[in-house]
C-alpha cells in the first residue's frame, strides 16, 4: 500500500488586511509575548514597528529581532535565538520574505531541540516541536508560509542546509497582499518564478500526488497570468493578490510533494555564488526542464496547456517542448538575465567549483525526485548548458 500525506498549515488567513488579524491569533494561541523575527529594511521602512505597536494596542509583548540576512545563516539564527530566550517570548512570528520567515522557523525549533543546527538538515530529523510561529509574507514567491521546509546557510561548510519537518510548519500563516505591493520589479520577477517553479517541480515530481497535483495546476495557472502584470504594473492589486495566493499554494505543493532537479541544483549556486534564490531558479528553470522533459512528457504538456503555451490539439511531445520555449520566453520579458550574468565570477572559477556544485544537488535529495534523475556528470553539464 502507498500512502501520501498533505502537511499544512493549521489556519490560514488571506485576502487585503488578513495580517491585521496579528493579535486575534496570537491570543487564540494563548500567547502573551511575540518575537517578530525580520530583516534590516522591515526594521528601517516602519512595517516591523506597525505590527509591534498593533500587538502592544492589545495587550500583547513583542521584542524584534531584525538581523535575518538574505539565504539566512546559521549565525543570524543564533543571534535571534539568544534574543528570544533574553525577552522570554513564548511565540515566534516571521515577518518578511522566505529569509525571515526561514530563519523565524528554525529559531522556533531551537527552542525544543538543541545544537547542532547541522543535525537536523535533511527530512524528518526534527524530534520536538517548538513553540508555535505565524508566519507573514511579504514577498510573493517562496511559500514559506505553507512550507514544512526551512533553507539555513551552514557558514562553515557555504552549503544551504535544507530542513524538512513537521515541525517546521508555520501553526498560522497570514497571507496579506498588500504587504507584497511595494516590491520592485526584479524582486517580484525573482520571486514570482520562484513559486512556478515550486509548482512545476511539485507537479512533475515522483512524489506528486493526487492532493498536490490540483493545488500545483492551480498555482501555475495563476503565476501564468498574473505575473507579467504584477511584473509590469506593480500597483495592480488584483494581480498582486492572485500572486501571493499562487505562492502560497506553490509552497502548499511542493512541500508535500517535493522539489526536483532545478531547487536541487539552485542552491548550490545561492550558497557558493550569493544569487538571490528566485533568480538562481530563473535562469536554471529552462535549461532543466529541457533536460527533464523525456521522463515525464504528458505530465510537462499537462503544464504547457496549463499555462496557455500548447492546446490540446498539440501532441504530449510537442506540447513538452514548447513548454520550454515557453519558460525561455518568461524569462526574457521578465528580464532574468543568464547565469554568468549573476554568479559574480569568470568562466573558468565557474567550472572549477563544478564538481563540488553537482555534488551539493545531489547530496541534497532533491534531484532524485525529478522524472529523470541525472548523474554527477549530467548536473555539470547542464550547468555549463545554462552558463
Ligand atoms: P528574501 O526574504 O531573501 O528577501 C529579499 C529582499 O527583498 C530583502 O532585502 C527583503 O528586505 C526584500 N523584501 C522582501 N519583501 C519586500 C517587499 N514587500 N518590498 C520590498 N522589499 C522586500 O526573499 P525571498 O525570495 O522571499 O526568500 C528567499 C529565501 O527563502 C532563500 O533563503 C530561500 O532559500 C528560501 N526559500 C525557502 C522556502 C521554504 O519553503 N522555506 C522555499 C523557497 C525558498
Amino acid at each position: 500500500m502507498t500512502t501520501s500525506t498533505l502537511n499544512l498549515p493549521t489556519t490560514i488567513a488571506f485576502g487585503a488586511g488578513a495580517s491585521r488579524e496579528l493579535p486575534r491569533h496570537v491570543q487564540g494561541l494563548g500567547k502573551r509575548h511575540a518575537l517578530i523575527v525580520t530583516d534590516p529594511f522591515f526594521a528601517t521602512c516602519g512595517l516591523a514597528d506597525d505590527f509591534l505597536a498593533l500587538l502592544s494596542r492589545n495587550n500583547i509583548g513583542s521584542t524584534l529581532f531584525s538581523g535575518v540576512q538574505p539565504d539566512p545563516t546559521d549565525t543570524n539564527v543564533r543571534a535571534g535565538l539568544s534574543v528570544y530566550r533574553e525577552c522570554g517570548a513564548d511565540l515566534v512570528i516571521g515577518l518578511g520574505g522566505g529569509s525571515s520567515i526561514d530563519a523565524a522557523k528554525v529559531i522556533s525549533m531551537l527552542t525544543a531541540n538543541p545544537e547542532p543546527m547541522r543535525a537536523y538538515m535533511g527530512y524528518h530529523k526534527v524530534p520536538c516541536a517548538g513553540v508555535p510561529l505565524i508566519a507573514i509574507p511579504t514577498t510573493a514567491g517562496t511559500g514559506s508560509e505553507a512550507t514544512r521546509v526551512a533553507v539555513i546557510t551552514d557558514t562553515e561548510h557555504h552549503e544551504k542546509m535544507m530542513m524538512l519537518s513537521g515541525h517546521l510548519m508555520p501553526t498560522v500563516a497570514l497571507v496579506d497582499f498588500e504587504l507584497s505591493m511595494s516590491m520592485p520589479k526584479p524582486l517580484t520577477a525573482h520571486v514570482g518564478i520562484d513559486t512556478l517553479t515550486h509548482a512545476i517541480e511539485a507537479y512533475v515530481s515522483r512524489k506528486a500526488n493526487s492532493m498536490t497535483d490540483p493545488i500545483a495546476l492551480s498555482c501555475i495557472a495563476l503565476t501564468a497570468s498574473n505575473l507579467p502584470t504584477a511584473w509590469r504594473e506593480p500597483g495592480n492589486r488584483k494581480a498582486r493578490e492572485a500572486m501571493s495566493i499562487a505562492a502560497c499554494q506553490g509552497g502548499m505543493a511542493f512541500s508535500n510533494a517535493s522539489v526536483a532537479l532545478v531547487h536541487g541544483m539552485s542552491r548550490p549556486v545561492g550558497a557558493v555564488y550569493h544569487v538571490p534564490h528566485g533568480l538562481s531558479n530563473a535562469v536554471l528553470l529552462p535549461t532543466v526542464t529541457k533536460f527533464s522533459l523525456s521522463g515525464a512528457p504528458e505530465r510537462y504538456a499537462i503544464v504547457a496547456r496549463t499555462m496557455g503555451l500548447a492546446s490540446g490539439a498539440d501532441d504530449d511531445k510537442s506540447a513538452a517542448h514548447k513548454l520550454v520555449g515557453g519558460l525561455e520566453q518568461l524569462n526574457e520579458e521578465l528580464e532574468i538575465p543568464r547565469l554568468r550574468d549573476c554568479v559574480g565570477a569568470g568562466r573558468e572559477a565557474f567550472e572549477r567549483s563544478l564538481d563540488k556544485l553537482a555534488a551539493d544537488a545531489l547530496a541534497s535529495g532533491s534531484p532524485q525526485n525529478n522524472p529523470l534523475v541525472p548523474t554527477a556528470q549530467q548536473i555539470v553539464a547542464l550547468y555549463q548548458e545554462a552558463w
